[in-house]
């Protein structure tokens, strides 16, 4: 058999983070506040540390990893980079197919390369308590390993259905030592206040960020920390595509085109940012962002400033959105039913240095079986949206007749998600394609801000 995995030294785990912003035609959009006035950084600081907001809006290229993050990388990192060469044999192509694997973290996902910088950020800031906010689970979970391992009290709150819904991934945050409440939750004002209108609201990604936000603007021993979405996330996340850039270079390939899923943004970014730094130099390499149809924020959303939450409590940002209000069907890929998406990702969509497509959720499962009994690895269903994309191109080469080498990374695996390949294997699950009436509406909702 041909060697199919590339592994580095520990040596070899970036010593730097990659900023995007450096090499951006245009600088980002600034966050507004309530006025329609572009924010400053103190705007943020009732709910994050003074260092993570200095990354948030820097626009150095090069953000050195402190040694501390570093060493605890060192317990999954470098992350494996795979040749796919069963599933090529399997789709019968000439195509050379790339992945990442990010489940090899102990909380099986991307999510913890972030968790662990912001878990010592808030250390070094003094900060004694996090709470933050989690849909299916592994944003918390790897928050819940972070904060033990630096020392910091970690309370999440959990997007109801699923806390009922996904019962592991709550132990899993429990084992590490964190608190888990199911919001809405009686604990905030907002919670309270929805409660009252429905007891039985089954809460929102958008909800429980409201919640989290609200809890740590009110504690001065408390900072907020978010998965997703926000510039310094996207940085953290870069130590995948670095690490994979390295990898290729080792054994003299490069991608002609680089797939994530894509939910706030955070592992597309993490894999393609790198790879946008080539661009940037005049290489030709296309970077392609997969979402839900169910939850289509770049295919089919409003570029306008939104807020990040439901209660719009966090500043406005210029994003590709589809209402700070939507309430997300209930699609397996919890982590991908965000109604927004990083302004990062969003400008550079909107500028057409990166790409987006849509997949429908019977193809994504499709794909991810298949990819399972290939490669071995059960993808999370989020992951399964850039399997089901880069398949899709596998065959559009085959009958061009054409032979690319393709990148895609595996952020994590599926192994508290089989509840959700039971429905697939049981025919339950449906395609979605969210109404155009619904996107329309939204419109009339967002905060009135001139772009
Ligand atoms: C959270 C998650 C995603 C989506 O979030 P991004 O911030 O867009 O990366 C994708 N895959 C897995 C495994 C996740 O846990």
């Amino acid at each position: 058999m041909q060697q199919t995995k590339y592994i580095l030294e520990e040596k070899d785990i970036p010593t730097h983070w990659y900023n995007v912003v450096a090499d951006m035609p245009n600088p980002p959009a600034p966050p507004l506040g309530p006025d329609g006035k572009p924010v400053g950084p103190d705007a943020l600081t009732a709910i994050f540390p003074d260092n993570i907001i200095e990354q948030e809006v820097s626009h150095e290229r090069w953000i050195k990893i402190p040694d501390e993050v570093r060493q605890a990388y060192t317990m999954w990192r470098p992350a494996p980079l795979f040749r796919a060469h069963r599933l090529e044999t399997a789709l019968g192509t000439k195509c050379k197919i790339f992945y990442k694997y990010e489940g090899v973290s102990p909380a099986g996902s991307h999510k913890l390369n972030s968790a662990i910088a912001q878990a010592y950020y808030n250390k070094q800031a003094g900060i004694k308590r996090l709470t933050t906010e989690t849909g299916a689970g592994q944003w918390g979970s790897s928050l819940a390993l972070a904060g033990h391992m630096f020392g910091i009290e970690v309370r999440i709150f959990m997007v109801k259905v699923s806390y009922q819904q996904k019962p592991f991934r709550r132990s899993m945050m429990q084992a590490w030592g964190a608190e888990v409440l199911a919001s809405p939750t009686p604990v905030t004002e907002y919670g309270r206040r929805l409660l009252a209108a429905d007891p039985d609201n089954p809460g929102s990604l958008g909800i429980a960020i409201s919640e989290a936000v609200e809890e740590a603007a009110s504690r001065a021993d408390t900072k907020y920390s978010l998965g997703s979405v926000l510039n310094h996330v996207l940085l953290h996340q870069t130590v995948i595509g670095l690490e994979a850039k390295k990898q290729l270079e080792m054994i003299g390939e490069y991608p002609d085109m680089v797939f994530a899923p894509c939910g706030g943004g955070s592992n597309f970014g993490g894999i393609a940012f790198p790879f946008l730094a080539d661009k940037a130099a005049g290489k030709n390499v296309r970077l392609v962002a997969v979402e839900p149809t169910s939850c289509p924020s770049l295919t089919r959303g409003h570029y306008a400033y939104d807020y990040g939450d439901t209660a719009g409590m966090t500043p406005m940002m210029l994003q590709y959105t589809l209402g700070h209000d939507f309430m997300p069907p209930s699609i397996h890929a919890g982590g991908l039913r965000y109604h927004g998406a990083s302004s990062l990702v969003s400008q550079l969509y909107n500028e057409k240095l990166i790409e987006a497509v849509a997949v429908p959720q019977l193809a994504t499962f499709d794909a991810g079986v298949a990819f399972a009994r290939a490669e071995g690895i059960i993808p999370a269903p989020e992951s399964c949206h850039g399997i089901s994309a880069v398949i899709e191109e596998v065959k559009r080469c085959n009958e061009a007749g054409e032979a690319k080498t393709l990148l895609f990374n595996l952020s994590g695996h599926g192994h508290f998600d089989m509840a959700s390949y039971d429905k697939f294997f049981a025919g339950q699950l449906e395609d979605y394609v969210y109404p155009e009436e619904e996107i329309a509406a939204a419109l009339h909702r967002l905060p009135s801000v001139p772009v």
